[in-house]
Formats: C-alpha cells, sequence, structure tokens
C-alpha cells in the first residue's frame, strides 16, 4: 500500500521553557489541501508551536518535518516548503508594497523580472492595484496582512502557517482573509495551518485541534469534535472540552 504523503508531520513535541511545560507530547500531521485550524485560548502554546515549525526554537525532544525535511537538521530544504505569516506583523512599513515583496523576492533568490507581473496579478486580485507604490504605514490592518499573505507565498511554499492572522482585523476583513486562504487551499493544493483563539474561524477547517495549556485535548472534523463535546455549536463545544480537562 502506498505511504500517505504529509505536508507536516509533529512528533512526541515537547518544550519547556526553564521548568515550565509550554507544550506537552504535541503530535499532528497536515496533508495537501487540509486547512487545519489550531484553536486555543492565550497562553495555550500555539506560537511557541510555530516557532518550533519555523525552525526558530528547538523542541526538548520530539520531531518535526516538512515535506520529508526535518527543521532542526534540514532547515533550508524545510523552510523551501513553507510560507509564513507570524502573529506580529514583519512587513517594513517605511517601503513601498512593492519593494517589501520585491525584498523579499531577492531574499529568497527569486528572479525578480518574472515577479513582478506576478506581483502586480495577486494585487489586482486583493484590491490592492493603487497601493503599489504607497508605503506600507498609509495602508490599513486588513490590506497590509493581505500584503504579507502575498509575500508568503511569492516563493510557491507547499504549506501556509498564519499564526493569528486576524488579530485587529475588523470583521470584513477577518471574513475576506479567511475566504481567500480557503480558495487558496483549493487552488494551490497547498496544506494551512492556522491559529486562532476566535472559535468561529475553526468552522470552515478540514481539521479542528484545539490545544490548551500546552496539551491537544481534542482533534477532529468541526461534527467529530461536536459530539465528541455532546453539543450543537463549536463555541459550546470548545468551552465544554476546555473546561472538562
Ligand atoms: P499562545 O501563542 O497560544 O498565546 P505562547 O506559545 O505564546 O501561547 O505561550 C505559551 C506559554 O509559554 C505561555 O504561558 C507563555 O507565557 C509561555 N512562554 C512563551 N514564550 C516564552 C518564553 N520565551 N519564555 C518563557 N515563557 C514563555
Ligand atoms: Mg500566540
Amino acid at each position: 500500500m502506498l505511504k500517505e504523503k504529509f505536508m507536516l508531520e509533529i512528533n512526541n513535541i515537547k518544550k519547556y521553557y526553564g521548568s515550565f511545560l509550554a507544550l506537552n507530547n504535541i503530535c499532528l500531521k497536515l496533508k495537501p489541501n487540509q486547512l487545519v485550524v489550531l484553536l486555543g485560548p492565550n497562553g495555550a502554546g500555539k506560537s511557541t508551536l510555530f516557532s518550533i515549525i519555523t525552525g526558530l526554537v528547538r523542541a526538548d525532544s520530539g520531531s518535526c518535518v516538512i515535506n520529508g525535511n526535518n527543521i532542526a537538521s534540514q532547515s533550508i530544504g524545510a523552510l523551501k516548503n513553507l510560507g509564513v505569516v507570524f502573529q506580529q506583523p514583519t512587513i517594513d512599513l517605511e517601503l513601498t508594497v512593492k519593494e517589501n515583496l520585491l525584498f523579499h523576492a531577492r531574499l529568497h533568490g527569486l528572479r525578480v523580472a518574472s515577479l513582478k507581473k506576478i506581483i502586480e496579478k495577486e494585487l489586482n486580485e486583493n484590491g490592492l492595484e493603487k497601493k503599489i507604490n504607497k508605503k506600507v504605514r498609509t495602508l490599513s490592518g486588513g490590506e497590509r496582512r493581505k500584503v504579507e499573505l502575498i509575500r508568503s507565498l511569492l516563493h510557491e511554499p507547499k504549506m501556509l502557517l498564519m499564526d493569528e492572522p486576524t488579530v485587529g482585523l475588523d470583521p470584513r476583513s477577518r471574513a475576506d482573509l479567511l475566504k481567500k486562504i480557503l480558495n487558496l487551499k483549493s487552488s494551490k493544493n497547498l496544506s494551512v495551518l492556522w491559529t486562532t483563539h476566535l472559535v468561529d474561524e475553526a468552522e470552515k477547517a478540514d481539521k479542528i485541534i484545539i490545544l490548551d495549556k500546552g496539551e491537544i485535548i481534542a482533534i477532529g472534523s468541526k461534527k467529530e469534535i461536536l459530539s465528541m463535546a455532546k453539543e450543537n455549536k463549536l463555541a459550546k463545544a470548545f468551552l465544554k472540552l476546555v473546561e472538562e480537562k
């Protein structure tokens, strides 16, 4: 039988900060064309897990493999496959949209000439065509996040990580971003890992992982989570599972 292909395989990750156990035995797998929402309250360990997946922080034990590359020992191969939007914006406010995007393209060793058209097309599709030569400082929060998303996909990664990408966005921009991700997932066969503390953002996920105090307390489709909690609304199921732990 053919072995199933996973874009991300996390096995038994543990992470301590001093004597504080921030992540305990985390296991998760992501397939292509799958949106996994990591749902957890503040302090659950979502960003810590992101730092491990992106190689910024070493786990104390366990492994993290991205498209066959171990992030600890084959980080260049692993990072090539990753597009990342961090929790805190990492975009230069004093550069224009175009400068930010082209700088990132150069960092990745991409051919800038061929990218100029792609950048124009992406900005167009996101309603940002008039902003191309504007400093990022003049853009709204939602527009900045869209630019970060476009930037994260320039090198055509197979997997996209977004850490609480909707924090600070108004409801309209939030819904827009989620819709955009769902489209991208199918059109580019992307694996997406999206973290949030907002239950409604998990409604359309293929798989939901509930993380609390460094532990996975539930994992499954929305239907499975509802049935685990014996509830008919995700918000209630989330609260019940977190309280019952
Ligand atoms: P989340 O992203 O889910 O809000 P974090 O991963 O940021 O959670 O944090 C998980 C826990 O680890 C929190 O209790 C936080 O205070 C702690 N923590 C995070 N980073 C550090 C650090 N560098 N040193 C010590 N404790 C940390
Ligand atoms: Mg966080």
